[in-house]
Formats: structure tokens, C-alpha cells, sequence
């Protein structure tokens, strides 16, 4: 029995939940909560400090059994001290970045999402995106001064880059405190507004806009990522060049579903068609006209899934040698009501007798079809659709209803 849940909570996994299963939550909702995601979002930005630091602890073996002996409490008070590292740290760390060489600074990472289409991922393609980040000023090297400018001490700060100012706490009370220095931002130093760079303004970093070229192989998967090092934000302060961080995002796609290396396709049929026969072309990702065949005699049942072998999604890292399976599931349109012709027929046809058993005595009781109410529709719908979403999370399972899900869900079996 654990302490506290909390860190578990926040990711969310049972307590007893797997590494591989921190990960996995850790992955996804990370992404969901960064910051360059969220801009100017405190909320967003308070969670992605929470989870970091939970994951941090839940997926370090000793910080995990103790959390989990003693709580936070147990962190705080067992040796190494209770600090955590910051929280984009701890997501450039996981995604494979973020290794400081010689405890070096580095600027945090930049990171996007890129949209791309199954035929993509089906097929491979390069594509294009444009980030703009913060690099060094070229004419000044960082500096921010012309060369030969001089520098003199902050005369507002005198050098400190910081000034004290007295804050009342309340009448009688004052307190000391500490500001940055607003006439030389904290430099400590100053210098004539004519030997500012004319380039940055004097602020040694300019705004840069670049193409990065992200190349999606064939099989790739929403989530995967690509890290491009050192291609991110520049600081004078630092030696170091940050990285961009490009997440791979999957568009729906009209016809085809993908989960994990298959795909889904869901197909209306007649009823004729699911007892008779028929054949159904299906235009694949790569423009390839397969003909799926249901040969006559063969009945479709519409409660067993059909698959078509190795006609999914490309497996990662074999060129498209080896695929997942195309499944497809056939929805049966059945006929509203049957003229009594046809009722004999079929009865016939099927070696059944025309008339049925009639059942003495009992109450009568009509059968009517069924109708939602309207909003209950629209919750189903939205319950639909959110079944849908997670089920494309192939390999992320299912989602544990972080935000705003649940409301509606209820109402669907009035
Ligand atoms: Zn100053
Ligand atoms: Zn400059």
C-alpha cells in the first residue's frame, strides 16, 4: 500500500503501474501540457511543472519507493534533498535531448507539432516547417555594442544590476527588496545609446525565422519525434544552442482508421450484398486500387471483423516490406419493412415455413423502434467520437479522461 497517490494522480496510472506505463501517460500528457503549446496559459504551464516533477520521481526507483513509503514528506527529508530539476528539463530529457555536456546551460527546447497525412506516413515524404527562434546577433557576435563601445557602470544600480526599494508591508512596516535594475536590465552596465548594435537594438539576440526539413519515413506513427540539435533558440549568456523538438501529428483521414500498424475501414453494405456477394474497390494510401472480393456464398456477417493480409500501415525501418492488415468492418443496411411477396420469397428461398409459431396466452406487447432524444443523441455522438479518438492512441491505450470528458455520457440510454 502506497502513502500518497498524488503523482500517480497526476499522470495518471494506478500505483502500481508499470515504468513502461509512466512513460507512456508521462509522454502524452506532457505534450499536451508544454508550454510552447500553451502560450500565455498559467494553467497549462502549472500542470506541465506537475506531471514533470511527478514523472521525475515515479520514474527514478529510488525516489519512486520512497514517494511511495513516506510521501513527499519522505522525498523532502531522504538525502539528495527534495529539489527537482525544471520541468523542461525533465521533458527534453525524456525525449532524448537535454544532455548538458560538462553541466553546460542550454536554452529550453522548441518545440512543434507537425501535421501529416496517413498517405505520408503510408508512403514517406519530406516536408517543411518554419520556426522562429532566437539567435545571436550576426553584426555584433552577441555582444549588443557596437566594437569599441564603451561601457560604464549602471549609474542607476552603480554596476549591482539590481536596486533595492522599500516596500511597506503595513503601516509601520517596511521591507528591503531586491529589483532588477530597469536602466540596464540588469547588466550592471551602460552604454551610450549610439553604440547600441544597430542590428538588434542592443539586445545582442534578433528573431530568425527557419526551415527545417523533417524528413517522415515510411511507417511513421503520430508521436514520434525528430530532434534537431542545436537549431533552437541562442542566448549570449550561454555557449550552448538550444534544440527544436518536432512532434509528428496524424490528420484524419476520410476513408481509413489506423490502429498501431492496421487500418480500419468501415463499409455499408446491403443486405442483398452481405448475403449474396459483391465486390468493393478501395482506393489504398498509395493509389493502389485493391478490389476486395466477396465471392457469392460467402455471407457477411456484421458482427465479425474481415481482414485483408498485410494491407495496413508499412512496419517502421523495413521500406514498406512488411505491413500490418487491413480490417474491415461491414455495416448491414437492413430493409425498413418487406412487402408480403417478398416475405414468401425469402421464406422460400431460405427453406422456412411462411407463417410463424404463434404464441397463446401473455400480454401483448408492440415493439416500436427506438428513438433517442435529440440531446441525447448529440451525446452519444460525442461519445462516439471520444471512443474513436482514443482509439486511434494506438500505442498510448486509453486516454483517462483528462479534460472535460464524462459530461453527457450518462444520458444515453433514455
Ligand atoms: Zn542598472
Ligand atoms: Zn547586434
Amino acid at each position: 500500500m502506497v502513502k500518497e497517490t498524488e503523482y500517480y494522480d497526476l499522470n495518471p496510472v494506478p500505483a502500481d503501474a508499470p515504468e513502461n506505463d509512466i512513460k507512456r501517460a508521462y509522454r502524452k500528457l506532457a505534450l499536451k501540457y508544454h508550454p510552447d503549446k500553451n502560450p500565455g496559459n498559467a494553467e497549462a504551464a502549472e500542470m506541465f511543472k506537475n506531471i514533470s516533477h511527478a514523472y521525475e520521481v515515479l520514474s527514478d526507483e529510488e525516489k519512486r519507493k520512497r514517494y511511495d513509503q513516506y510521501g513527499k514528506k519522505g522525498l523532502e527529508e531522504g538525502g539528495g534533498g527534495g529539489g527537482f530539476h525544471d520541468a523542461s528539463d525533465i521533458f527534453s530529457m525524456f525525449f532524448g535531448g537535454g544532455r548538458r555536456e560538462r553541466g553546460e546551460p542550454k536554452p529550453k527546447d522548441i518545440v512543434h507539432e507537425l501535421n501529416v497525412s496517413l498517405e505520408e506516413m503510408y508512403s514517406g515524404k519530406t516536408k517543411k516547417i518554419a520556426v522562429t527562434r532566437d539567435r545571436l546577433c550576426s553584426s555584433c557576435d552577441g555582444r549588443g555594442t557596437k566594437p569599441g563601445a564603451e561601457k560604464n557602470a549602471c549609474r542607476e544600480c552603480r554596476g549591482q544590476g539590481v536596486q533595492i526599494r522599500m516596500q511597506q508591508l503595513f503601516p509601520g512596516m517596511v521591507q528591503q527588496v531586491q529589483v532588477r535594475c530597469n536602466a540596464c536590465a540588469g547588466e550592471g552596465v551602460q552604454v551610450k545609446p549610439s553604440d547600441l548594435c544597430q542590428g538588434c537594438n542592443g539586445k545582442s539576440i534578433v528573431k530568425e525565422r527557419k526551415i527545417l526539413e523533417i524528413v517522415i519515413e515510411i511507417g511513421q506513427k503520430k508521436g514520434d519525434h525528430k530532434r534537431f540539435t542545436g537549431e533552437g533558440d541562442q542566448h549570449p549568456s550561454m555557449k550552448l544552442s538550444g534544440d527544436v523538438l518536432i512532434f509528428i501529428q496524424q490528420k484524419p483521414h476520410d476513408l481509413f482508421r489506423r490502429i498501431g500498424t492496421h487500418l480500419l475501414v468501415n463499409h455499408k453494405i446491403t443486405l442483398q450484398e452481405a448475403l449474396c456477394g459483391f465486390e468493393l474497390p478501395i482506393e489504398h494510401l498509395d493509389k493502389r486500387m485493391i478490389v476486395i472480393k466477396v465471392p457469392a456464398g460467402q455471407v457477411i456477417d456484421p458482427n465479425f471483423a474481415w481482414t485483408v493480409y498485410r494491407e495496413g500501415m508499412p512496419l517502421p525501418n523495413t521500406g514498406g516490406g512488411e505491413r500490418g492488415n487491413l480490417v474491415i468492418h461491414f455495416d448491414v443496411a437492413f430493409p425498413e419493412t418487406l412487402p408480403s411477396a417478398q416475405i414468401d420469397q425469402i421464406a422460400a428461398a431460405l427453406g422456412a415455413a411462411t407463417s410463424f409459431e404463434r404464441v397463446a396466452g401473455g400480454q401483448k406487447a408492440d415493439l416500436k423502434p427506438y428513438t433517442a432524444k435529440p440531446k441525447a443523441r448529440g451525446a452519444k455522438q460525442r461519445q462516439q467520437r471520444q471512443m474513436m479518438h482514443d482509439d486511434d492512441d494506438d500505442e498510448e491505450g486509453h486516454s483517462h479522461g483528462g479534460g472535460g470528458g464524462g459530461q453527457g455520457v450518462q444520458c444515453q440510454q433514455q
